[in-house]
Order: C-alpha cells, then sequence, then structure tokens
C-alpha cells in the first residue's frame, strides 16, 4: 500500500512515479517500506517544518544571549534575554514533544524506537513545564539545572530514532550524518559537566553544547533531507 504524499490519497496497487488521481501529484519513485510505506511518510514534511522552527527557538535566543555577553550588555538586557529563552526553550521542548509523534510514525511499528519515543515526548513536555514554572514562578531553579542532563538524553535517544528513519524507510543514507552529529551533540553536551572543554574561559562554547542546539539543528537537517528526498519529483 502506498499513498500521496501531497493529500494521503491511498494510491492502492498503482505503481511507483504514477500520477495521484485525486490531486495529480507525482509519486515517489522510491520503493517506501517501514512506517514511509503507510501513513509515516505524510509525515516528513510536517515534521521537517517543526524540526525547524524547533531549532530556531534554540538558535535564536541563545545567539542574542551569546551577542549579549561578547559587546558586555547591561545586566537588566541579560536577564530579559534570559527570561525570553526560558518561554522559547519550552516551546521548543513542547514542539520536539510532537515531533516523537511525527517520527515515530515515519519508523516501523516493531521498531523499539517507537516505544522509546513516548519517553523523550514525556521528558519533553516535563521540561517544558519545568522552564515553565520557572519563568512564571521563579522557583525551584536547581531542579531546571538537573533535568537538563535528561533532556539531554532525551534527544540522544530522539537522535537516533531519526537516525532510523532513512534505512528503514527505505531511503539513501543521506540524513545519517546531520542524525549522527545530532546523537553525538547530545552526547557530548552530557558529559561536559563532567569533562568541561579545555579552552573556553568564557564558558560559552560549553553553554551552547548543552542548550541542545547543536541536536537541533543537527536532527532538522536530517528531517529536511528526509522531506525532500520524498518529495524530489
Ligand atoms: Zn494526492
Amino acid at each position: 500500500m502506498s499513498r500521496c504524499l501531497e493529500c494521503g490519497y491511498d494510491l492502492g496497487g498503482s505503481g511507483r512515479g504514477d500520477r495521484c488521481p485525486e490531486c495529480g501529484t507525482k509519486s515517489t519513485d522510491i520503493e517506501l517500506t517501514g512506517g514511509l510505506a503507510g501513513v509515516g511518510a505524510l509525515s516528513a514534511r510536517p515534521a521537517a517544518r517543526i524540526a525547524i522552527a524547533a531549532a530556531a527557538l534554540l538558535v535564536i535566543p541563545l545567539t542574542l544571549l551569546i551577542l549579549a555577553r561578547l559587546v558586555d550588555a547591561r545586566d537588566s538586557v541579560h536577564a530579559t534575554l534570559r527570561e525570553i529563552s526560558y518561554f522559547t526553550q519550552a516551546f521548543a521542548l513542547l514542539a520536539g514533544a510532537y515531533l516523537c509523534v511525527l517520527v515515530g510514525r515515519m519508523l516501523p511499528a516493531e521498531l523499539p524506537w517507537r516505544r522509546m519515543l513516548w519517553i523523550v515526548m514525556a521528558v519533553r513536555i516535563a521540561g517544558a513545564c519545568a522552564l515553565l514554572g520557572f519563568a512564571l514562578t521563579s522557583v525551584v531553579p536547581t531542579a531546571v539545572v538537573a533535568e537538563l542532563q535528561v533532556v539531554l538524553a532525551a534527544d540522544l535517544l530522539f537522535a537516533l530514532a531519526v537516525s532510523r528513519i532513512a534505512p528503514t524507510g527505505g531511503l539513501s543514507r543521506a540524513s545519517a550524518v546531520p542524525a549522527y552529529t545530532a546523537v553525538a551533540g547530545a552526547g557530548y553536551g552530557m558529559v561536559l559537566t563532567h569533562l568541561p572543554l579545555a579552552y573556553d574561559p568564557s564558558g560559552i562554547a560549553s553553554g551552547v553544547m548543552q542548550s541542545g542546539a547543536v541536536g537541533a539543528v543537527a536532527c532538522a537537517i536530517a528531517l529536511w533531507r528526509i522531506k525532500r528526498e520524498l518529495h524530489a519529483n
């Protein structure tokens, strides 16, 4: 069974590369397998878009915070930016929780990664709640700091799941490099607390690694490449 990537119409037995009778879109030439052979392929486009939005929500405030530090901005500027970053990070985590559903659909049903993604989703929702709680009430800062490692561990599991989409879905390995970069980024962020960088006097590089931004950008690139491969026609 294959479905139209645009409208989801069940193409049934019609051959690869045929036009959808419903919307006229040419179906992909790739023989899709696993979750991508079913409704999962329809998740590729929204997953790529949401992943890019989530990455932007992490990267933009982080860039502004780094700039503020580099130009030695006033304390009030730092405080405001930090306040904003709690909210954007929380929204990035909620977007990431929804991404777990979309990525799960793109994987074969029997794969353990699919169940693992539910755990990732729970961690991301809990992380978002903790951050929003902190931003709104200014309490439990230590809990938020401790939760950072758990969120990075969840990022690592998520990146591993993303790395399984292409091989189990019948796609090329084009998305593998960014997916494994995301795995490495999350893993390195986790060990940084115990294994500090040799040269990082300002703490900026460690902050970037621990923010999860590296993994988010790499996952967005991986999901974008998967989407591009599916919608090549
Ligand atoms: Zn169609």
